[in-house]
């Protein structure tokens, strides 16, 4: 009984196999450890390093582990790369989610958790944006994971397994007890770049555009605390093996921010009032995203611990600083 983690040595992947060693599992993690590192996967999970489109290695690893549910985190993340290198992401994402669920299948796995993106909506006109919105991705990173959501939905209906693909909205944060955190060589996101400028790593920053039509003039999003996910999988889990129907879910906390309010909330928490410059728009950025977040809440009893953006800066911070502890040391 033992649940296989793809990318658990990567940001989201490390922090759900936390949770779900801290619930009592066992896990093995496999992660080629091109985003990940090998010190990022929790102790007390097993490692095998190799790639989960390795068809013959995911049904050795399934049958040597005894592994009964799969979560797959494994994938390219960075929107701008994906227009740049289209193929490379249907490959890593779509292609590679093929091979796994072809390995699941033929091994019998019964339960499948798939890590989606609020990028499968593309640019809503409405928000909050609810599970039902039309899915129009406007990049081949939100296509490639539409594309694997749509294998899941189809194999779930011919093959005997049940699964939920959760869609996040912007995760951030780092684990409460600072054993994991954002690791991503190639960072973009907002509260990560705000927190190492805050803590020294980068100069500088800068606001991609000041001129949308909200409060402030900055995009607003729904960001959510990296544990609180990690537990969403965990419930979607229990969900699956209480018989639960395969559904996708938001995951977000259904309340946004502007990118000055995080702004403001580094340089709080932080004490540091850091330099941040203005800059064009950045293209692809939708003006407000923020999660219909019922669905979840309802149907998994999801319940948040950190839904406070100070808190969530606070770990983002704190997790910053012992890197560069972590460089030092090994300087
Ligand atoms: N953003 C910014 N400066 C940065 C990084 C991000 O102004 O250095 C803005 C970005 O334009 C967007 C918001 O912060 O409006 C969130 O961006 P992020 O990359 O964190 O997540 P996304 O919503 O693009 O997945």
């Amino acid at each position: 009984m033992t649940v296989l983690v793809t990318g658990g040595a990567g940001y989201i992947g490390s922090h759900a196999a936390l949770a779900l060693l801290d619930g009592g599992r066992d896990v093995v993690v496999l992660d080629n450890l091109t985003q990940g590192h090998r010190w990022a996967v929790p102790a007390g999970a097993a490692f095998v390093e190799g790639d989960c489109g390795d068809e013959d290695l995911v049904r050795r690893i399934i049958d040597e582990h005894d592994v009964t549910a799969i979560m797959h985190f494994a994938g390219s993340i960075i929107v701008p790369d994906s227009v740049i290198y289209p193929l490379e992401y249907y490959r890593n994402n779509t292609v590679n989610s093929r091979a796994l669920l072809q390995a699941a299948v033929d091994s019998g796995i019964r339960h499948f958790i798939f890590s989606s993106t609020a990028g499968v909506y593309g640019e809503p006109n409405a928000t909050p944006i609810n599970e039902d919105f039309a899915l129009k991705p406007i990049s081949p990173y939100g296509t490639s994971k539409m594309m694997t959501e749509k294998m899941l939905a189809d194999a779930a209906i011919a093959h005997d397994f049940n699964y939920v693909a959760l869609r996040y909205f912007n995760v951030a944060g780092a684990d409460p007890k600072g054993r994991a955190g954002q690791t991503s060589r190639k960072a973009t996101h907002l509260i990560k770049i705000a927190s190492q400028t805050a803590t020294g790593v980068r100069p500088q920053m800068a606001i991609y555009g000041e001129d949308y039509q909200t409060p402030d003039g900055t995009c607003i999003r729904d960001y959510i605390h990296v544990s609180d996910l990690a537990n969403a999988h965990v419930l979607a889990l229990e969900y699956l093996e209480r018989g639960g129907e395969s559904d996708v879910m938001n995951c977000g906390y259904g309340r946004g921010f502007s990118v000055r309010e995080v702004i403001g909330a580094v340089k709080k928490v932080s004490g540091v009032d850091f330099s941040v410059d203005l800059a064009e728009r950045r293209p692809g950025d939708p003006q407000s995203l923020v999660a219909g977040a019922d669905r979840i809440r309802e149907k998994l009893g999801w319940v948040p611990v950190h839904d406070d953006l100070e808190v969530i800066v606070r770990h983002a911070l704190d997790w910053e600083q012992s890197l560069k502890t972590r460089e030092v040391n090994a300087a």
